[in-house]
């Protein structure tokens, strides 16, 4: 039997679904942003996935695989492992419908693991990958291309070892095309530093995949 699941405001008993947020940065206004959380608990002690959406403000579809597997596919009580879902990665740049933060300029998939007193982005990196994605066994980034464009993977190469390895099982359960392509820039001791969500993941020990749907 499993033991509660903690991650933001969320405290997911065994057997069930429970929602709630990471809270993040403060906004002028005084709010503070609040990354979204459906945590599908299993009945059963396992790993934990990760599957956020939308880090990008206007690639939507994630949205609805996201709805589809935690009210229609996932039953807790027969479930072992957790699924913890984020269907709105950037809470901000979603409520604009932009693919950067109109607040400050920035591609948060730029910018991971981010800065806990950088910008407004950076902050809300800083949350989403410290108090969330550290959290859990393995990484899945859903992202959207263009209608009509074919759905792929993306694989990371230019480092080695157990997570750079589990990228190709997770990709090959994904089932999917899979495009293959070096991270951009390596630092020092081999730690992926393009900032995508993806490369600080697995620069942080976890298997993870970029997934690119269609449907822009
Ligand atoms: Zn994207």
């Amino acid at each position: 039997m499993a033991e509660i699941f903690g991650m933001g405001t969320v405290g997911a008993q065994p057997g069930t679904i429970a929602t709630g947020y990471i809270e993040s940065a403060y906004l002028r206004d005084g709010s503070r942003v609040r990354i979204p959380l459906i945590i599908v608990r299993g009945v059963e002690t396992g790993p934990v996935l990760w599957v956020g959406s939308t880090i990008h403000g206007d690639e939507i579809p994630g949205c609805e695989v996201i709805r589809r597997l935690t009210r229609e596919r996932l039953n807790p009580t027969v479930l072992r492992g957790t699924l913890v879902a984020s269907p709105v990665q950037n809470p901000v740049a979603f409520f604009t419908g932009t693919r950067l933060t109109e607040h400050d300029g920035v591609n948060i998939n730029r910018v991971f693991p981010g800065n806990a007193k950088g910008t407004l982005t950076e902050r809300i990196a800083y949350d989403l990958f410290h108090q969330g994605v550290a959290k859990v066994d393995a990484v899945l980034d859903l992202h959207s291309n263009s209608i009509g464009a074919v759905c792929f993977t993306i694989v990371r190469t230019g480092g080695s070892g157990k997570a750079w390895d589990a990228q190709w099982e997770l990709a090959d359960a994904f089932g999917i095309s899979v495009a293959v392509g070096p991270v951009g820039q390596l630092g020092l001791g081999g730690t992926p530093s393009s900032g995508t969500l993806h490369d600080a993941a697995i620069g942080a020990g976890k298997p993870a995949l970029t997934v690119e749907l269609s449907g822009g």
